[in-house]
């Protein structure tokens, strides 16, 4: 028997149509690629998505099309999440730091009809646009008066595109399991691959981030989204924020320590979200300037490990509550968050940070297990170690076009490539991703482990450890390391500073030290090139 209940689908559009309705005065604030703050809020965002639809529905695009975008966070790319999803088309956002051939591969594969482009990135359209015969125009994201002086003949304005219309329009209803979004995981070995979002793997994620024990977002929030659109959908926030009517701040092209902690102050953010990265130029600029916060009260780290100095950093220096999130593209992204639970608010600052340094639990909606090679569920004991498994409504079911193949098993769990340990208490924890974890004398080392302690050095501003190939031992750590400028902390510093929190074998056999450290277009350390980079080291120990 079927319950009696309304069969409303669960569409993006509903989203930006409640809280074009119900927060209509609550601010959507951006940073234009020229400077200056933008305003503007969710009733016009609403109606101006809307004009969007039907000025693509002009021009041809129908269901199923997919639109690329090559855009900052800001709110005309807001508009393009909603407009392009709403009316049942799929909203590509591409990665503009991906190697200009990947992005030609991409737009090629996902068979964008149209690209959305912020001015900044003129110049790599037009230097790739050759290579993209089958993408019908290119449409500028400003107003006439700053459209550029370009050799492309096919290039259309956003705002003389929208302004023709009148926003005289129904958001259509249709299937909910319609494809909505599309975003290529950055791919460090081989082909981007793409995820297809649907409208309703979306709505259902977005209750997951506004819920208390995901990220919590609400009304009461102004949110920062540091997290770039083109990366996993800023981890939900655009539609998150829409769904319990949060004001968004977007920061734009500017994500340096200043401009960002200019905007945390100017519009009362409470909460923001980003990868570590971001948050160690930030931690830099507020410590070197004597600043404080003085409305933000938390922040989301994801995308790499935070490391427990950040964490007490933000926690203990700056009275910011960290809530760490793990997540892939492929799980739209949230997996776990690590919000503390009742029980633990009598822990002292420093039991609730060894907490807070694992990646979290699970929220309703992901199943999650850890296996070992025979796919045999490991116990949840905080100690052994295997890969990551997960199941549920927003996790991929393979990726576009079938690429990759089949990726579920056959109980439809995802192997996430991850290795890692749960605790009694469901916090799981990361220890490596499979192909960096260091195989020595039988044991294995999670580089990230290693790399989380290196930071912690003074001196040190980033740490990479890659396994070494080792005549005894398979393989033994090599630690990658970055210096302060001017900073003369050494190799003897950096292993007596380890020793303290590593065991003995754990320990790796050597530091040196680099000017920069590669990194992948999503921000995470590249460890396919170290390893190039570092192939025919020899370790001191060998
Ligand atoms: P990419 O395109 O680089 O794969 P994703 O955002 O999809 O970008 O990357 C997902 C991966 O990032 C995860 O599988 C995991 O290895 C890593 N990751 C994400 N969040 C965390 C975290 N909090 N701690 C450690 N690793 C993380």
């Amino acid at each position: 028997m079927l319950g009696f209940m309304q069969d409303r689908p669960l569409l993006i559009s509903s989203l930006i149509e409640y809280s074009g309705k119900n927060h209509g005065d609550v601010e959507i604030v951006s940073r234009s690629v020229e400077g200056p703050l933008h305003r503007t809020n969710y009733r016009e965002l609403n109606l101006r998505a809307k004009k969007l639809a039907q000025a693509l529905g002009r021009l041809g695009v129908a269901m199923g099309d997919r639109m690329g975008t090559v855009a900052w966070n800001g709110y005309r790319h807001m508009e393009i999440y909603f407009g392009v999803s709403g009316m049942g088309a799929v909203c590509h956002t591409i990665n503009p730091r991906l190697f200009p051939e990947q992005i030609a591969y991409i737009v090629n594969h996902a068979e964008d009809k149209y690209i959305f482009v912020d001015l900044t990135f003129m110049p790599l359209i037009e230097a790739l646009a050759e290579q993209l015969p089958n993408v019908e125009g290119f449409i500028v994201m400003t107003d006439e008066a700053n459209m550029p002086d370009s050799k492309l003949d096919n290039l259309l304005c956003y705002e003389t595109l929208i302004g023709a219309e009148d926003g005289d329009y129904t958001w259509p209803d249709f299937d909910e399991m319609t494809a909505s979004s599309l975003c290529y995981t950055s791919g460090t070995t081989g082909n981007p691959k793409g995820v297809l979002y649907a409208n309703r793997s979306t709505v259902l994620h977005s209750f997951c981030v506004c819920a208390q024990d995901g990220l919590g977002i609400s009304n009461r929030d102004s949110i920062l989204a540091v997290v770039p659109m083109f990366h996993a959908n800023a981890w939900g926030l655009p539609y998150a924020a829409a769904m319990c009517g949060a004001k968004m701040v977007l920061p734009g092209a500017a994500m340096d320590g200043a401009s960002l902690y200019e905007l945390m102050e100017a519009e009362e953010v409470t909460l923001s979200a980003g990868v570590p990265t971001i948050w160690m130029m930030l931690l830099g600029y507020v410590k070197e300037n004597n600043l404080k916060f003085t409305s933000m009260n938390r922040t989301v780290i994801g995308g790499s490990a935070a490391p427990r100095s950040m964490i007490s950093a933000f926690v203990e220096d700056y009275g910011v509550d960290v809530v760490h999130a793990w997540g892939m593209t492929e799980t739209s992204p949230i997996g776990t968050t690590g919000n503390l639970l009742k029980r633990h608010e009598s822990l002292s600052e420093a039991e609730k940070i060894d907490i807070r340094v694992k990646q979290g639990r699970v929220v309703y909606g992901v199943e999650l297990k850890i296996t070992n090679d025979d796919n045999i569920e490991l116990p949840r004991d905080g100690v052994a170690f295997g890969d990551i498994k997960v199941r549920g409504p927003w996790i991929t079911n393979g990726y576009f076009k079938g690429e990759g193949g089949d990726v579920l098993d056959d109980n439809g769990w995802f192997s996430t490539g991850d290795v890692g340990t749960i605790d009694p208490d469901g916090y799981m924890q990361i220890t490596d991703r499979s192909k960096d974890v260091i195989k020595s004398g039988g044991e294995w080392i999670s580089s990230i482990d290693v790399e989380n302690e290196a930071v912690g050095c003074a001196g040190i501003v980033e740490a990479a450890v890659i396994a070494i190939p080792h005549p005894k031992w398979d393989e033994r750590p090599l630690v990658i390391a970055v210096k302060q400028e001017g900073h003369s902390v050494t190799r003897e510093d950096v292993l007596k500073h380890l020793e303290s929190s590593l065991a003995k074998w754990q320990l790796p056999d050597d530091v040196v030290f680099v000017d920069e450290l590669p990194h992948t277009a999503t921000g995470k350390l590249l460890k396919t090139k170290l390893r190039e980079d570092f192939k025919d080291y020899v370790l001191p120990t060998a």
